[in-house]
């Protein structure tokens, strides 16, 4: 029987979130893996754990692998946790998960606080589905493969303060300045603020206070034509071909459907249905 490995999530922001069972067995294990021992001695000290703490970071996790797998082959507990968050949530871990995983060493996982779905669970959605895809790529081109890649699904993504701009810039450019976007910023903590937008409203946003703290980024899909709105569009065309003026009918279409008179005038007359 070799040791185990927990997975332990921690606060991303208030501390109080941490759960109890998270506690209870950071206390217990015989060292705890961590990102940067100055972060988590913070979190430490408040709950009073003298656990031994280890730094397990990217720069090091390959050279660390096996002696860790050595001290749970030699029956002791292990303890993983990030500065902030779930372990493996663009975060270190996954080496080492993936070799346990290879030798059937047990990984249990500690759950709590994580950026995605503290972000989820407060943003409107009319769906069930996401897809997650850590940190946004920096390169403007890379950016517009990926929001055409995932145009169908909502897609969660996590972007730094000094980038975010440039990103919602893009945004802009690839998905037009009506894509919705619901931003997370500084979740769980004094400033938290939750935005449902439009990508253009966010930018107006930011101009008056330039972005500051953490943020996660819920891009809905590239939204489509409803049922309805092809069905009006269809309307139009067929008055249009029996001879009624633009004029004509962006009056009749706006009347019956509560619409705006000078939008469908000007599909209309741009051609745009
Ligand atoms: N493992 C973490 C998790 O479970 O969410 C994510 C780690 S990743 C290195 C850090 C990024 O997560 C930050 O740059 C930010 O994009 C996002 N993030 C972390 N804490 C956040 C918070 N309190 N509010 C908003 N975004 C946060």
């Amino acid at each position: 029987m070799s040791g185990i490995l927990y997975a332990i999530s921690t606060p991303i922001g208030n501390l109080d979130d941490i759960t109890q069972r998270a506690l209870k067995t950071l206390n217990s294990v015989d060292y705890i893996l961590c990102e940067d021992t100055r972060v988590s001695s913070k979190l430490l000290s408040k709950f009073d754990i003298k656990s031994k703490l280890i730094p397990y970071h990217k720069f090091n996790e390959k050279e660390l692998l096996h002696n860790v797998i050595n001290d749970l082959e030699n029956n002791l507990n292990i303890a993983l946790i990030s500065d902030a968050g779930t372990p493996c949530i663009s975060d270190p871990g996954r080496v080492l998960v993936n070799a346990l995983f290879d030798k059937s060493i047990k990984v249990v996982p500690v759950c709590g606080p994580c950026a995605i779905s503290t972000l989820l669970s407060a943003a409107p959605k009319n769906n069930e589905e996401f897809a997650f895809v850590g940190f946004i790529p920096r390169n403007s081109n890379e950016q517009k493969e990926l929001f055409e890649k995932y145009s169908n699904i909502d897609t969660v993504f996590y972007e730094s303060p000094n980038r975010i701009l440039k990103t919602l810039q893009n945004i802009k450019n690839f998905r037009g300045a009506n894509a919705k976007i619901t931003m997370g910023r500084e979740l769980t903590k004094i400033y938290e603020e939750i935005k449902y937008s439009t990508v253009n409203g966010l930018i107006e946003h930011f101009s008056e206070r330039p972005p500051k703290g953490e943020f996660v980024i819920l891009l809905y899909k590239a939204e489509t034509n409803s049922e309805e709105d092809i069905n009006i569009d269809k309307k139009i065309k067929l008055l249009s071909q029996k001879g009624f003026s633009a004029k004509d009918i962006s009056i009749i279409i706006s009347t019956l459907f509560n619409m705006n008179k000078n939008a469908i005038y000007k599909k209309l007359t741009e051609n745009k249905l």
